[in-house]
């Protein structure tokens, strides 16, 4: 917790010598001491003492002092208006934030306004439509860990949660790696913790949440799901699940706050009594009504790093433009709805040829169906954000323009249901009978709500004429007595004869009669005089004091009123809840699979041809053929984009891809990855055609990523990661390395290199990609049954080199290192230079030189010379080849393969 936070330590000495004031704001601070307590005063929401030097230095906002009898307090203030902002800062800033809003009028009751929290506002259960992204999900995940029983390894659950759109997930593995697999994959701002979990199994960005440990207790978090769901230990799979859950579950209730209102002061007086415990029922967030228990193993497995190098989220360089990844070129939903439930999709790519199959069937038609396609994307933009918005209904923060947003949107569903009428497909199909338009929200929307209706929804205007007939009394004598006051002008002209006579309204003295002072004995008895002007007096008369009274004692019972049926009706649209959030999910899906075949047309994409593994005709091995592949980000950005193919099956299965710096192996081995990877997103392709099996878990080792920050060297992280690989690969995983070894010397990169090429090819038997610049490779690749090599050729154009990108069999001759040196315009001199200590390295190592000794070749020879050792295990002592050999590089920590190199390294060096 942070020291700043909490009850400020001036004001906890003396806490009962405070004012009322004062005191209020140590206690809030004190019940949400790990917040940044945001207290209404008037027009702004203060902040005293070290929060207000805090919150001062990082808003930029002015630091003063308040002074009482108690003392003199820092002091530092935001306005209300303007809220959201400075809160998004603090947010920013990793601060949760706890809003405790004045729930009365001042002056209401005696002694000081009555203050509650009636929201505490955290990274990862935002509601606020300003702080939120509308096209991704933002979770809260809470981590708990099982007992473990006999026999059994201690369990590990992850519960993630949506607030603002109520989706809400868990899974549980035994394994710590699996968590930390799905928790990249959802990328949540905030987990809360129970006493034993994990942590470091968090990312960075994740803000920690330190929970009540009760709250995780199996009992407890039991029954807390019990309130939401029939029947949680049948939905669940483990009680570290229901524990996840239930915790994740009592917290969100808890961040509600106290009062869930804030629009007027009667909701909230229970808020007081309630101090924190969050079993009220008040709290109960209603539009949580389902919970989606998975298996890691449903979906293909994809870590932090393969998430990163197949560029699905994030551009894969610092610089890089926001849309240059996977989802900038998918993404072309016309609704927020539609814009997660994409991102949902290629966050958990399917393993299933049916299910993947269902949706590349909806793809395909909807390419087909041009028409109808452009249609439903004209229709689509039109529909808001149902799952917030059925959200905030439900939590009863909606206000009238939300209602009439969500009739805005049902409006358009029989136009979409329209569109699919014909559809073929059975996904389709099922989408269109799913498209409930729900007519009776829509048509009580339309009845009760105006068209038009102001923000705020406490003073009137809200409520259609017609739809209450006590509303539309108190209207009448509001308008009745207006109409009296209308005409009181002429009547009196008349009675009085004093043509220049004038009824007005002020809103100090309401209405009155204006007799200029020339007239004044014209004036009849039953005038009062209320008010002398230079040249005029005013005056009421008891009718019309009686009629005004009338009129405003109308107009605030009817404000009233249209308040009280603006909350029935937001209470009946919330009692729809489940049917809207269906509608909502059909609505998305819908817009998701417009989006893969308006971006398949767009870009020409191809429909892939899915193959059961083991259920092949012709073959029960894997498949993955591709003809004409392309990089779907890359050639977004490239003027020209040269296609290339890939074949890969049982008998050839691990590739060697040589070639020149800048000449496309990693593009090429991210492509395929991709390829396979949207493939199981049920999307089309960027190739001319594709077949393949679907793979379980895609494992890239790409690039060297450095990770100074985290304190680890480049070789380090290398190491981890492929150790990973090693570990948990199978014959169903796809792997890509790209240059693994580079790290170390020449020698134990080559080394490390080929011992992994063995083991993977061996024992692992994946579907594996390997680029690399250690050349021997290539003729170990020609020893291994089921490897093969290929390269890209550059071509030399007057000593200049030409890329052409395209993928051949065989190794490449050379690494044209210098060549590309000279393309970039590194100064000729240097390049001539360089020339000669090629020519002369060149000349070292001419086969049957006879210098080699052993010393040399295992630490700075140059690899080739190493790899010629090796491969006919002449010079490298057998001891040590045979110690090399016999590496069980699959059980190895990283420190352990670093230790044992070195060993074996000394033994050369001996
Ligand atoms: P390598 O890994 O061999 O060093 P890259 O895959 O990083 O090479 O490719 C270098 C650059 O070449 C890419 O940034 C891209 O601009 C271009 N490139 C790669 N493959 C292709 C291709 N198939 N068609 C056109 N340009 C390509
Ligand atoms: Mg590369």
């Amino acid at each position: 917790m942070d020291p700043a936070l909490g009850p400020p330590e001036a004001m906890a000495e003396k806490r009962d010598e405070l004012t009322p004031m004062m005191r209020q704001y140590h206690d809030l601070c004190a019940r949400y001491d790990d917040a940044i307590v945001l207290f209404q005063v008037g027009d702004f929401y203060e902040t005293f003492c070290g929060a207000a030097e805090r919150t001062a230095r990082l808003l930029e906002v002015a630091l003063t002092s308040r002074e009482d009898s108690t003392g003199e307090y820092p002091m530092s203030g935001i306005p209300i208006d303007n809220a959201e902002s400075y809160i998004e800062e603090l947010l920013e800033a990793g601060y949760r934030v706890a809003v405790a809003d004045q729930i009365e009028e001042p002056g209401e009751s005696p002694g000081v306004v009555e203050r509650a929290v009636t929201r505490v506002i955290t990274p990862g259960t935002l509601t606020e439509d300003e702080l939120l992204a509308g096209d991704d999900n933002n979770f809260v995940a809470a981590i708990a860990r099982g007992a473990g029983t006999e026999g059994d390894t201690a369990e590990i659950a992850l519960a993630l949660l949506d607030v603002s759109t109520g989706d809400f997930l868990a899974t549980s593995s035994s394994s710590c790696e699996a968590i930390a697999d799905e928790v990249s994959r959802f990328d949540p701002a905030e987990a809360v913790v129970g006493p034993d979990a994990p942590t470091d199994l968090l990312p960075e960005n994740c803000m920690v949440t330190p929970y009540d440990e009760t709250a995780f207790d199996r009992d407890r978090a039991g029954a807390k799901l019990s309130a939401y769901f029939r029947n949680p230990d049948a939905l669940l799979a483990s009680d570290a699940e229901i524990r996840a859950c239930g915790a994740l579950l009592s917290y969100a209730e808890y961040v509600r706050g106290g009062a869930h209102e804030g629009e007027r002061g009667e909701t909230a007086d229970k808020a007081e009594t309630e101090g924190d415990a969050p079993d009220d029922e008040d709290h109960h967030l209603e539009y949580l009504t389902h919970l989606t228990r998975y298996d890691p193993r449903e979906y293909l497995l994809l870590d932090a790093v393969a998430l990163r190098s197949l560029e699905l989220f994030e551009p894969r360089t610092v610089h890089g433009r926001d849309d240059a990844t996977l989802v900038g070129v998918l993404d072309e939903t016309a609704s927020a709805l539609g814009g997660r439930k994409l991102r949902d999709w290629l966050r958990r790519p399917l393993l299933e040829p049916d299910r993947i199959e269902a949706r590349l069937d909806a793809v395909e038609e909807l390419m087909g169906a041009v028409q109808t396609r452009e249609r439903l994307h004209e229709l689509l933009r039109d529909v808001y954000d149902l799952e917030r918005l059925i959200g905030r209904i439900s939590r009863e923060r909606a206000n009238a323009r939300d209602l009439r947003s969500l009739r805005d949107t049902l409006a358009v569903v029989p136009e979409v249901r329209e569109e699919l009428a014909d559809a073929d497909c059975g996904r389709l199909r099922r989408l269109h009978d799913a498209l409930d338009p729900l007519a009776d929200v829509r048509e009580l929307i339309d009845d009760a709500v105006v068209a038009d209706p102001p923000i705020e929804i406490t003073e009137g205007g809200v409520i259609a004429e017609g739809y209450d007939a006590d509303l539309d009394d108190l209207r009448g004598t509001a308008r009745d007595g207006k109409q009296w006051i209308d005409d009181l002008e002429e009547r009196e002209r008349e009675r009085t004869g004093i043509d220049s006579l004038k009824v007005g309204y002020n809103s100090v003295h309401g209405y009155y009669i204006e007799v200029t002072n020339p007239n004044l004995e014209s004036v009849p008895e039953n005038y009062q005089r209320r008010q002398t002007l230079k040249n005029s007096e005013r005056f009421v008369t008891p009718e019309l004091k009686e009629r005004e009274d009338e009129i405003v004692g109308a107009e605030e019972r009817a404000d009233e009123r249209e308040y009280e049926l603006f909350c029935e009706v937001r209470r009946e649209v919330a009692a729809e809840v489940e049917r809207v959030q269906r509608l909502a999910e059909a609505l998305a899906t819908l817009d998701a699979l417009v989006s893969l075949a308006t971006a398949a047309a767009q870009y020409d994409y191809c429909r892939p041809e899915i193959i059961e593994r083991g259920g092949g005709a012709d073959s029960d091995g894997r498949v993955l053929e591709i003809e004409g592949g392309r990089h779907p980000v890359v050639e977004r950005t490239q003027e020209s984009f040269v296609p290339n193919d890939a074949d890969f099956t049982d008998d050839r299965r691990l590739a060697v891809i040589t070639g020149p710096n800048m000449s496309g192996k990693s593009t090429y081995m991210r492509q395929v990855a991709q390829i396979v990877l949207l493939a199981q997103v049920g999307s089309f392709v960027p190739a001319s055609a594709a077949r393949l099996t679907p793979v379980d878990r895609i494992f890239t080792r790409v690039g060297a990523s450095d990770d100074i920050a985290g304190g680890r060297s480049t070789f380090m992280v290398e190491m981890d990661e492929l150790a990973t690989i090693l570990r948990e690969a199978d014959e169903n995983a796809l792997v890509l390395l790209d240059e693994v070894g580079r790290g170390t010397s020449t020698a134990d990169g080559m080394a490390i290199a080929q011992a992994i090429t063995e083991h993977l090819h061996d024992r692992v038997g994946a579907t594996t990609l390997f680029a690399t610049h250690h050349h021997p490779l290539t003729e170990l690749a020609d020893d291994l049954a089921a490897a093969f090599t290929l390269h890209f050729e550059v071509e030399q154009v007057d000593g200049e080199v030409v890329f052409h990108h395209e993928i051949a069999p065989g190794a490449a001759t050379g690494s044209y290192g210098v060549e590309v040196a000279t393309a970039a315009g590194v100064p000729d001199s240097v390049v001539d230079r360089a020339r000669e200590l090629v020519a002369a390295a060149d000349a070292d190592t001419e086969p049957g030189d006879e210098a080699t000794d052993t010393a040399t070749a295992s630490s700075d020879a140059p690899a080739a010379e190493t790899a010629a050792a090796t491969a006919d295990g002449g010079d490298v002592p057998t001891d040590v080849a045979a110690e090399l050999r016999a590496l069980d590089l699959a059980h190895l920590t990283p420190v352990e393969a670093l230790t044992e190199l070195d060993r074996l390294k000394r033994l050369l060096e001996e």
